[in-house]
């Protein structure tokens, strides 16, 4: 069979700037066999082992900062300067993590309750060998981080980064194997779906998916296959909604800048936003002029004049399209912006749309701000229910608990208040999804401690007389274990001398069984 190939190419500019081999099928099948029995060695070292040499990576990290850059501005067209945002997240959160996982994973001694002569500890053990799968849309910071918290967790990993931005893949690989402490204990493997699904059926301990909610329904069933846990981090349709009390001019300067972020391709992006009626023509008004601001385009240089780049795969262009066309034929107006040239578009804001239109039920993943007027904030949030994604939120207010109130009533697993995207960038808090948005977390002491289990043991000598353990186990403990029962765990004082109490009524009335049918003998 022939070999395939990824080819690296510019989206900005159509330029071919280098290419890889597809892993094969075997191939990834041996990676996972390798990280078998690596394992043993790495998940053998300790916690501070572990840190000192991700420290050296993040150290690699700081240094190549610029190559990092150079590649994510090729692969996805984005600026170096938006580049270096997902390298700082990723230097962050590695920095965070090995500050907190001496902590986190440190074994835990745990009550032994009424086992009076145990005692109980948790370890928290690495899975073994875990595959990470990763998008496009930040080929960095969506690869790196749960590799880097699995590693610190004692597993081994088998990194398959997206085939749109393989280029950024390779890198990774690169980087990884310049840290000869490091390389033997990550492999990474190019390929498409197709790679993917062999990930999966080489059975690896733990998979951890970032991507769209289809690919991540097909790899939780093949990996049902084998039991295999997967965490997985959807895709999103983060709705805005903007309160009567909300400071507008920052609402609509972050609010435009949440949705054209990366242009519009991220997970949490701004994708439908809820004005109160009162505050909708001015928020409207200012969004348009805000995001005539964001200029579409691509420079390598450092500093760029340019907000964003192009959409990065050609295929998200089409649902793009797809979206705009069902909009406007159902009534929506586009304010400002559109379709430029090649992959660019120009910021697009967008009113008079409703919930019959993809753009507002669907992932568009696009430079697209809608913005639908409501009658108050319950509209707003039985709207921002109104969708299969749960993923973030946020609220705006001047009025802190008023925002928290209403972010309260959202069904998201992360809400910011006064902010848009922020909260993926602070490495304590962790991100994830609910509904169709997926389960699992990054990010947090949650993504840390998903990729180890809970191993735990109880210690101490065989059960002597007084043990629990014997009073429960050895026939004729019936009113004595009830009366244990009821004086540790009865729920009143009634109760509590009832059981004790049985202890001895019990015995009492057997006695006086036993005295009559003497006297009755006798
Ligand atoms: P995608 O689902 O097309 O691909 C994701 C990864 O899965 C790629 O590496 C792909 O090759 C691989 N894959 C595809 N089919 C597979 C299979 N059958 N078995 C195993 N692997 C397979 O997603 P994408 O287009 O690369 O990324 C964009 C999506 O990711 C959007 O929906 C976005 O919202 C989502 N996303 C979610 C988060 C989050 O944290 N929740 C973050 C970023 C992106």
């Amino acid at each position: 069979m022939e070999t395939e190939i990824l080819s690296f190419i510019n989206p900005a500019t159509g330029a071919k700037f280098g290419e890889v081999k597809m892993t094969t099928a075997e191939a990834v099948e041996n990676a996972v066999n390798e990280m078998r029995q690596s394992f043993v060695i790495w998940s053998g070292k300790s916690v501070r082992e572990r840190i000192d040499i991700l420290r050296k990576f993040q150290a690699l990290l700081i240094d190549k900062r610029d190559e990092i850059t150079d590649i994510l501005n090729q692969d996805c067209g984005k600026s170096r300067q938006d580049g270096l945002i997902e390298l700082f997240i990723t230097v962050d959160m590695l920095s965070q993590y090995c500050a907190q996982a001496p902590k986190w994973l440190k074994r835990k001694r745990v009550s032994s309750g009424l086992y009076l002569f145990k005692q109980c500890f948790v370890e928290y053990r690495p899975h073994g060998v875990v595959a990470v799968i990763a998008p496009w849309n930040y080929p960095l910071t969506l690869a790196l981080p749960p590799v880097l918290a699995a590693l610190l967790a004692g597993n081994t990993v088998v990194l398959k980064p997206s085939e749109v931005t393989a280029a950024t893949g390779v890198l990774i690989e690169k980087l990884i194997q310049s840290v000869p402490e490091l390389a033997p204990f990550v492999r990474v493997v190019h390929g498409d779906g197709k790679i993917g699904a062999a990930l999966t059926q080489a059975k690896p301990d733990y998979i951890f998916v970032t991507g769209s909610t289809p690919t991540g329904k097909k790899i939780l069933q093949a990996a049902s296959e084998h039991l295999i846990p997967v965490a997985l981090e959807l895709g999103g349709k983060d709705a805005m909604i903007v309160l009567d009390d909300a400071d507008i001019d920052a609402a609509a300067r972050w609010g435009a800048w949440g949705a054209f972020f990366n242009c519009g391709q991220t997970c949490m992006a701004v994708e439908r936003v809820y004005v109160v009626e009162s505050k909708y023509e001015e928020f409207v008004k200012r969004s348009v002029s805000y995001a005539k601001e964001l200029k579409a385009g691509f420079t390598s240089e450092f500093d760029s004049p340019y907000f964003m780049g192009p959409v990065t795969d050609p295929r998200q262009a089409d649902i793009v399209d797809r979206h705009l066309e069902d909009a406007r034929s159902k009534g929506a107006r586009v304010l400002t912006g559109g379709k430029a040239q090649g992959g660019f578009y120009n910021p697009m804001v967008i009113v008079d749309v409703d919930h019959s239109m993809l753009l507002m039920r669907e992932e568009t993943f696009g430079p697209v701000m809608p913005i639908m007027k409501v009658k108050d904030e319950a509209e707003a949030i039985r709207l921002a229910n109104d969708n299969a994604f749960g993923l973030g939120a946020s609220v705006w207010s001047q009025n802190i608990a008023h925002a928290k109130n209403v972010a309260d009533k959202v069904q998201a697993a992360s809400v910011i208040v006064n902010d848009s995207i922020a909260q993926f960038g602070i490495p304590m808090l962790p991100f994830g999804g609910v509904k169709d948005s997926g389960f699992g977390r990054t990010h947090g002491q949650e993504g840390l401690m998903q990729f180890t289990r809970p191993f735990s043991y109880a210690v101490g000598g065989a059960p002597i007389k007084w043990d629990v353990a014997t009073i429960l186990r050895e026939n004729g403990h019936y009113d004595l274990a009830t009366a244990i029962m009821g004086i540790v765990y009865g729920t009143s004082l009634r109760q509590k001398w009832e059981t004790f109490s049985q202890l001895f009524r019990r015995k009492a009335s057997a006695h006086a069984q036993k005295v009559s049918a003497q006297s009755k003998a006798d």
